[in-house]
């Protein structure tokens, strides 16, 4: 892995001095493993070089990622406006982790525009908007939570990398890895990985937490969309699931619920294209995910207003779900020979 654009060298050096600087971390709404991996083991980090540090969220997260060191100190901006705004407006520093544009936090986007503090972003999505003073950016990277190992031992401290820390960081490669087996995992993901097994990182008991964390309804609602709601359009090698808000509410769905859905298209022979969406009370959130060298990030960005990686994106729209549906099933007749 190359980092392709690290401007960080001055910023480290500030680190390290003796000052102490009061520093927000940020991380992208709806924050996954990855996310808040990154954001709580770089706020463990930082808080032993005596910073003051604020790890706020644009919104919750699921629950599955509540047992992570750290999760009691998060800020939410949604629940705490107020303070959030007080604490970005005295910030030096504010940490972008996992996102490359501030439409990325919602309404938080224009308090940290408008803060005077230099914007550090680290991230390993495609096509930076470019709101940074200072970025330790590569799409080649697996995950944001490989980039804060390898930024953590740039800045020299390694050993500084505790239990707690190594924990989070595991959780952000695993989950944003799929479990190790996505092309953005390298042999330096695996290496990373070892050091942070020999650094106290319990693998066999996050793997447990996070993925052995579904309530008997989850399942019986995983049932019910593979049973009753996964279509297959042939002609574009496709898989759809789309889910109205009369079924999020049926199965109560909570913040995380849908994690993973879009996946199991994948899994089918043949699906080059997989496709998730659902009826969020704001807006439709689109998942999209592909095998082989069809962009999900290129396709999000040019008809759903969205981006992400090659080949796991997501996007949005502010249709109906029906006009969302029936727009996505005419714009995916322009992909017919590359999703052959
Ligand atoms: P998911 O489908 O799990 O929400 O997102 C897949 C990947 O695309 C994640 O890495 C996520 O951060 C990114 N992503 C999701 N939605 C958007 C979006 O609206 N814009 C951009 N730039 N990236 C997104
Ligand atoms: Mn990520």
């Amino acid at each position: 892995m190359q980092i392709l654009n690290d401007t960080t060298d001055t910023l480290i050096k500030e680190l390290q001095s003796p000052n102490s600087f009061n520093i927000i971390i940020t991380t992208h709404h709806k924050p996954d493993g990855d996310a808040m991996g990154s954001s709580l083991a770089l706020f463990g980090y930082l808080k032993q070089l005596k910073h003051k540090v604020h790890l706020i969220t644009p919104t919750d997260y699921p629950s599955f990622l509540h047992w992570m060191p750290g999760h009691n100190d998060v800020i939410v901006f949604e629940q705490n406006e107020k303070r959030c705004k007080l604490l970005t407006e005295a910030a030096d520093y504010i940490f972008c982790l996992d996102f490359n544009d501030l439409k990325r936090i919602n309404e938080f986007g224009p308090v940290v525009e408008n803060s005077k503090a230099k914007k550090i972003m680290i991230d390993h999505h495609r096509e930076p908007a470019g709101f940074d003073d200072y970025r330790y950016w590569t799409y080649e990277a697996s995950s944001t939570s490989e980039l804060i190992f390898d930024f953590i031992k740039k800045c020299g401290d390694i050993e500084k990398i505790t239990p707690e820390i190594a924990d989070c960081l595991y959780t952000g490669i695993m989950t944003d890895t799929g479990s190790f087996r996505y092309r953005g995992t390298s042999s330096n993901t695996h290496r990373v990985i070892a050091e942070l097994i020999d650094r106290g990182a319990q693998n066999s008991l996050i793997h447990e937490k996070v993925y052995d964390s579904n309530t008997p309804m989850r399942l019986k609602m995983m049932g019910f969309v593979l049973y009753e709601k996964l279509e297959i359009l042939p002609a574009y090698n496709t898989a759809l699931v789309y889910l109205t808000r009369e079924e999020l509410s049926r199965f109560n769905i909570k913040t995380g619920d849908t994690e993973g859905f879009v996946n199991y298209g994948l899994s089918i022979e043949g699906i080059k294209l997989s496709v998730l969406i659902i009826d969020r009370t704001k807006l439709v959130k689109m998942s999209f995910r592909s095998k082989g060298d069809f962009s999900c990030n290129e396709f999000a960005r040019d008809h759903f207003n969205g981006g992400g990686h090659k080949n796991a994106a997501g996007g949005q729209s502010s249709d109906s779900l029906e006009m969302t549906i029936s727009r996505f099933t005419e714009v995916l007749t322009q992909y017919r020979d590359q999703l052959k």
